[in-house]
């Protein structure tokens, strides 16, 4: 699994950063969170292509997370894709994206299917569950986590080779079920080891710091938090509703999490420094996002 920082400024874009888009490559799927103005050429220039299962998250209605995703459905409607479309986005996403393509005259080739975010539960399938957290914005905005299931513990063919146990019942043995060879009964746990656990990763999108993302991103491998501000700018974190980098670090240090990136930076922050000096008084772990970084999730 790997996060590509498509973008990292907040509001406008700068020389070097674009506005918010985090792709996460995952097996054969593409999962966008949030695609604001220019995230189709920055997938390109990541290398990304358009190509892949796609699905789309909006994490709320502010244009720098938001209006990219017109051009990314024409573009998807120009090539020609028939596979269905899954966006995640408040309510009123699912008027924007009609209205506005009907206002440019495009008729996507492919169907577009709509889910509306709330609190808690959003998606699964056979190998991770999303879930959503209503954040603190000035506008209805949600916080995302992409959780993999436990994986089945590893087949040791050594030890099913020494126990004698013939191969036609390796499987079931993989699949948790006792075997019986000859007068023995083996249980799966002599050649099978305990279960594996996934990856965890989570989105805060923009938010002022609160309690509840602690449990939401509890254990996580990456927390991706935005940190608009740095101490130099406390008050603006409560006037905004964002956070600074101190407020992100301690939210990471609660939830015991892995790794810590920052992004979504004020654009009166040139240089980044301070900010990381800021968050690692308060969690060691931490780094700050740049445009097109790469960062690989290996398993715990
Ligand atoms: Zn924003
Ligand atoms: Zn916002």
């Amino acid at each position: 699994m790997r996060i590509f920082f498509l973008g990292t400024s907040a509001g406008v874009p700068t020389r070097d950063r674009n506005v918010s888009c985090v792709a996460v490559r995952r097996g054969g799927e593409l999962l966008l969170f949030d695609v604001g103005e220019g995230a189709q050429r920055q997938l390109i220039k990541a290398g990304l292509g358009l190509k892949t299962k796609t699905k789309i998250f909006i994490t709320h209605m502010h244009g720098d997370h938001l209006v990219g995703l017109l051009a990314l459905l024409q573009t998807f409607s120009l090539a020609g894709r028939e596979d269905p479309m899954l966006v995640f986005g408040p309510e009123k996403v699912a008027a924007f994206i009609n209205s506005n393509l009907e206002m440019m005259g495009v008729r996507p080739t492919f169907p577009i299917q709509m889910h509306t975010l709330s609190d808690g539960f959003v998606q699964e399938n056979g190998e991770y569950v999303i879930r959503a957290l209503r954040t603190r914005h000035s506008t209805e905005t949600y916080a995302l986590s992409l959780e993999e299931k436990q994986r089945p513990g590893k087949f040791d063919p050594e030890k099913a080779k020494s126990l004698k146990i013939p191969v036609t019942l390796w499987r079931n043995l993989q699949k948790g079920e006792r075997v019986t060879v000859g007068e023995r009964e083996i249980d799966p746990r002599l050649v099978v080891s305990e279960p594996r656990k996934g990856r965890k990763i989570v989105i805060s999108s923009d938010t002022y710091p609160i309690d509840a993302m602690v449990r939401f991103a509890e254990g996580a491998d990456v927390l991706i938090h935005e940190s608009t501000y740095g101490e130099d700018h406390l008050d603006k974190t409560e006037k905004n509703l964002h956070s600074s980098a101190g407020q992100a670090a301690l939210i990471a240090s609660r939830a015991l999490v892995r790794l810590l990136v920052l992004t979504h930076f004020s654009t009166r922050y040139n240089d980044l420094s301070a900010l990381v000096k800021e968050a690692r008084r308060v969690f060691p772990r931490v780094v700050a996002a740049r445009d097109f970084m790469v960062v690989t999730v290996a398993y715990p």
